[in-house]
């Protein structure tokens, strides 16, 4: 299988500079694993993903492909569930009962939050430890980027079938299911907490291996340009494995 990735972003004058400094903004991003015979398809739709989106129209637009020789775990998709939850109050409320209720602290759930809400948006996730709440990343702009993850087709089918009766955005949800079950399957990941930074997307959801995966409507109201994601991650995780696994581990959600 191969593994797809875009990336697209726009340079925009630093805030506050005088002296013409320029900064990169992130527009979109989107990974996957997928066959030989897949990868024009895909390659057009990351492409009229990029150009529309949004958040604007960027000016830098990257794909990277590579071929995966190595073997590729395969992961079961996390149940979903949706939560009602009636305004970005009340999903405060709710995360942080959940998140409690996993045994992570209110210091590292403020943490999470906060980077949450934040109007920084980072390209990856943040990862943050449960009990300390310290941000554990190597780069706090790029956070850490989970890659090399795909569905099996039949898999998605079934589950594309199963939410037919709900009215949701299929694709947005396979997609970040796709990830959260990669994520949630590492035995140092508590818990993830996720916010689309697209304005007009105000889902949001929290995943955990117990949990399943929760999704939250009205997580942020339309308009707003916040969001990111989190890992809760054990105190004494093994950061260099744990990163290694989100980013460089080929895994499938099959099942
Ligand atoms: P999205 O759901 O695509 O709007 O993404 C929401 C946020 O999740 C982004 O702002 C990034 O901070 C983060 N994010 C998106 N894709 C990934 C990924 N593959 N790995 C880690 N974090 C991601």
């Amino acid at each position: 299988m191969w593994s797809i990735r875009m990336r697209a972003s726009k340079s925009i004058l630093a805030e506050g500079s005088g002296n013409g400094e320029v900064e990169e903004v992130h527009i979109s991003g989107a990974e996957g694993l997928w066959n030989e015979e897949e990868i024009l398809k895909l390659l057009e739709q990351y492409l009229i993903r990029a150009l529309n989106h949004s958040r604007g129209k960027p000016d830098k637009i990257f794909f990277t492909l590579e071929k995966i020789n190595e073997a590729i775990i395969k992961v079961p998709p996390l149940p979903v569930r949706t939560l009602i939850c009636n305004s970005p109050e009340e999903a405060k409320e709710l995360i942080t009962n959940k998140l409690l209720s996993l045994g992570i602290s209110q210091r590292a759930i403020e943490a999470g939050l906060g980077i949450l809400l934040s109007s920084t948006i980072m390209r990856g996730a943040a990862l943050i430890k449960s009990n300390t709440g310290t941000l554990s990343v190597p780069d706090h702009h790029r956070g850490v980027r989970v890659s090399r993850l795909g569905i099996d087709n039949e898999t998605r089918y079934r589950i594309e079938k199963e939410m037919s009766e709900l009215n949701v955005d299929k694709r947005r949800v396979i997609e970040a299911l796709t990830l959260a079950s990669k994520v949630a399957h590492h035995k140092d990941i508590v818990a993830e907490v996720c916010i689309s930074d697209d304005p007009d997307y105000i889902t949001g959801y929290l995943a955990s291996k117990d949990l399943g995966y929760l999704r939250i409507p009205n997580i942020k109201r339309l308009g707003e340009m916040h969001g990111g994601r989190v890992f809760f991650i054990n105190e004494d995780s093994n950061l260099k494995e744990l990163i290694y696994y989100l980013e460089k581990t080929p895994v499938q959600i099959f099942g």
